[in-house]
This record gives C-alpha cells, structure tokens and sequence, in this order.
C-alpha cells in the first residue's frame, strides 16, 4: 500500500464545513499540518456540477457567521455575490397574522446575508490554495477510518490506487449520509419529516427589497431569501416544503404552472411570479449522531446534525461548532494534551452542546408546529404569531436564533 504520510489532522470531506474547519485551523495554529480529502473533483472549472454543499442552493448566512467568515478573511469576497436580509417576514398562509425581524431593531445592517453555494465554495476553495500548512486532495474517497492508539489510520482510493496515511485527529465531515460514521458503527437518530425540500431561483414583478419571507403552509414552510445584491432586484432563492409523496408530482410542473402553485402558496407580497430557473430536490429529516467524538475522531457538519432546511440553521450552527473545536485543540495544545485526546473533545462537545440542542429543537419545533393541520397545534402557532409581536422575549429569542448568534463565543462579542 502507498503512503500518503502523517498529517496533525485529518479533515474528510471538503463541502461547506470541512472546508471552513481547515481554514480555521491553519489560520489559528499555522503549525500544524492538515490534510483536507474530497471525495469529488473540485478542480473542474463547473463548479453547477458539485453535489452537497456547492450546488445550485444558496445559504442564508447568519449575522453570527459573517463574523466568523471576517475573522478567516473570507468575506470580503464572499460579499460581493451577498445579499443583505434587512428584514425577516414571518407568516401562516390563510390568517394576517405575522411576525417582522428587523435588522435596525438590534442597530445591525442585515439579520444575514444570502449567498448563492457555487460562490460559497469558490472563495473558500481559493483561499485553502492559499494556505501553506493545508494538502488539499481530491477527488480522493477516504475508504476506511480505523482508530489507533493515538490518532487514526485512513485508507484511501484516488485514480484506482489505494493509499494509507496517519493522523491524529481525524475530523469527519463527509456529509448527511456520512458512510464514514456508519462504518465506525456510530448509530445516528432520524426523525423522517416525510417532506421533499423543492429549491429554485424564482423572478417576480416587484423589488424584494431586502426582505426573506417564511411562510408556514399546510403542507410545509416556504422560505424565499432574496437574491441580486441589491433591494431593487426582483429574485430570490426558493427553498419550497413539500409533502413527500406531492414532490415529483410538482416538481415536474411546466413553469407556468409551477409559478401559479407558488403564488397560491406565497401570495401577492412580491407580485406576480414570473419565472423559475430548475429545480432540485432534498429528503428532508432530522438526523443527529448518537456519538460525536471519540478518543482522537470527531464528526462535524451534517455527519454530526443534519437540519431541516426552513430556518437556515445548519450552516451557520457547523460554523460555529467549528469556532469552538477550533478553540478547544488550541487550549488543549496550550497544556501540552495529545492533539484530539478525548479530555480535550469533550471539552468542545460540553461547550457546544447548549448551542447545538437549542439549534436542533429551534428548527425542529418550528417545522413540527407549522407543518401541522392539528388543531390545538394551529392555535398554538396562531399565539405563537401574536407572541412574537406582543412579547419581546419571544421575538429576541427567535430573532438571536435566526441571526445566529446563540454561540456562547459568538454571543458575547454581539452584546
Ligand atoms: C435545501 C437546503 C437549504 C439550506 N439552506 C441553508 C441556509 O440557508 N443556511 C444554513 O445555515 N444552512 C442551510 N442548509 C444546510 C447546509 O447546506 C449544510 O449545513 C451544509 O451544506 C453542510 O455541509 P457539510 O460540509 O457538512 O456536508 P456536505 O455538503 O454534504 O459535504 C460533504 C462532503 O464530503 C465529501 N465526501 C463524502 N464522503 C467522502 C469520503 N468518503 N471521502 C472524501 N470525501 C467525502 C462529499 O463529496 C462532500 O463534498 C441548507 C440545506 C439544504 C438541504
């Protein structure tokens, strides 16, 4: 078998958060050396291509994450493809009821940002080029992960050849399905939602001027996130809930009959829809590892908590995951612990797991309490409307969720 050598760590899976997690290490401890290995071939020029993270989506990046993503020197390219969200509009189709997220009410620019994936992963593919103390691989597929004394061996498959090499910490980050986790024989819990998320680009007839809408619909949430840089544009990001079994019936609608289920759907605020670009499909579920660390193995992104996508959550909560692994090998390295010894993740696992359950119950709740046609459950949601315009604490807590700033670090440096 070939050797590849040894790393300090070993990062699988180069989408959205892995790469982010090399950037944070190299640039906090610039000793270290780190190996970044994906699976696909992201060195071709048709970034459309990419599966999972830099793909025809684009993410709402939280006001919490731009600082993050300032701080690795990241946004400022970033920004040039990013749409400021001034405002969330919260509503249920069918009642008037609505609640308003306003960026100026918490004295900020934007509650986020929203930027389209295949930009995502260019400015961050770019600047990995940039760092001296990261190997970034691909395509290469990590086969197997098997863990040693201190650190763990990866055996790998690149162009028909099988290559080893040690590391050790070896970050998992390969994704939802994350086979990787199942291998090591960590279980995982799936709440199935029975839903297909449905995404697009869509056009309209009047400026979005800033706003994203959430609108909660008998048969799941609606989410539009405006696009084009600038209020006067007249495009947005549709992230549309659809029940299972409806999803290919709709998702294979000519244009035109597509764009009129979504005016019925969304309503009139943005005019008349008039176009929609293709269209793209995601099983939705909740799914969270039963195991996140282990001595010297650590899984991150959606191998560790894959979100539904409605509240824009799952990105934002990785990154910040990330920010505090980060900071824990640092401390850990500080007092001399072996790199990724079990003492110093579970010291990232304690500090992150407030965060990461009030993140998963968020998203959770708010797709259980507004997916439902359950009486008792529509009534809750209808006083969950005017809460959020009578009681402030009800507003500030959705409002810091939404923004992404329930991170312990994070939240700290906002107040
Ligand atoms: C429709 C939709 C909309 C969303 N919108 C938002 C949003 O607005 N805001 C937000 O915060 N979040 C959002 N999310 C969530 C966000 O997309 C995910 O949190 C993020 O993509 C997770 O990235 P990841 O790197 O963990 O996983 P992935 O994107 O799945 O990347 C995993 C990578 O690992 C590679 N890989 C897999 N196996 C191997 C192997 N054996 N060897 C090497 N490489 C391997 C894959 O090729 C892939 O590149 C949304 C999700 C969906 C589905």
């Amino acid at each position: 078998m070939n050797e590849l050598g040894n790393f300090d760590i070993a990062i699988i899976g180069g989408g959205m958060v892995g790469a982010s997690l090399a950037l944070l290490l190299a640039q906090q401890k610039p000793d270290w050396k780190i190996v970044l290995l994906e699976a696909q071939n992201f060195s071709d020029s048709d970034q459309s291509q990419f599966e999972n993270s830099f793909d025809a989506r684009s993410t709402a990046i939280a006001q919490g994450s731009v600082e993050i993503l300032q701080d690795l020197g990241v946004w400022e390219k970033l920004s040039q493809e990013a749409t400021a969200i001034s405002q969330v509009h919260v509503s249920d189709a069918g009642h008037f009821m609505g609640g308003l997220i306003d960026a100026s009410a918490y004295q900020l620019d934007a509650v986020g940002y929203v930027i389209p994936n295949a930009w995502i992963g260019r400015v961050l593919l770019d600047q990995l080029r940039t760092q001296k103390n990261i190997q970034f691989i691909a395509p290469i597929r990590v086969e197997k992960l098997k863990p040693q004394q201190q650190g763990a061996l990866l055996q790998v498959q690149a162009q028909g050849e099988s290559f080893e090499l040690n590391c050790k910490l070896a970050v998992v980050a390969d994704g939802g399905d994350s086979p990787l986790r199942k291998s090591l024989g960590i279980d995982s819990h799936i709440k199935d939602y029975n839903q297909t998320a449905l995404i697009a680009n869509v056009a309209y007839s009047e400026p979005h001027k800033g706003v994203a809408y959430e609108r909660f619909t008998a048969q799941g949430p609606l989410a539009l996130l405006p696009l084009g840089n600038k209020l006067t544009a007249k495009e947005s990001a549709l992230v549309l809930t659809l029940p299972r079994d409806q999803a290919n019936d709709i998702a294979r609608l000519n244009d035109e009959d597509f764009l009129q289920h979504l005016q019925t759907r969304f309503g009139n605020r943005l005019g008349k829809f008039l176009r929609v670009g293709k269209r793209h499909k995601y099983e939705l579920k909740l799914v969270t590892a039963s195991e996140q660390i282990r001595s010297h193995i650590v899984l991150v992104g959606n191998a560790a908590h894959f979100l539904h996508p409605v509240a824009g959550q799952g990105f934002n909560l990785s990154l910040r995951d990330c920010v505090c692994l980060v900071d824990a090998l640092v401390n850990g390295d500080a007092t001399d612990k072996h790199l990724g010894e079990l003492g110093t993740l579970q010291d990232y696992l304690h500090r992150q797991e407030l965060d990461q359950t009030l993140t998963i119950e968020f998203s959770d709740k708010l797709v259980r309490l507004f997916s439902s046609s359950s009486l008792p459950l529509i009534a809750l949601r209808h006083l969950g409307f005017v809460g959020l315009d009578l009681m402030p604490a009800a507003k500030i807590r959705f409002a810091n969720q939404t923004m992404g700033i329930a991170g312990e670090k994070y939240l700290s440096r906002i107040k």
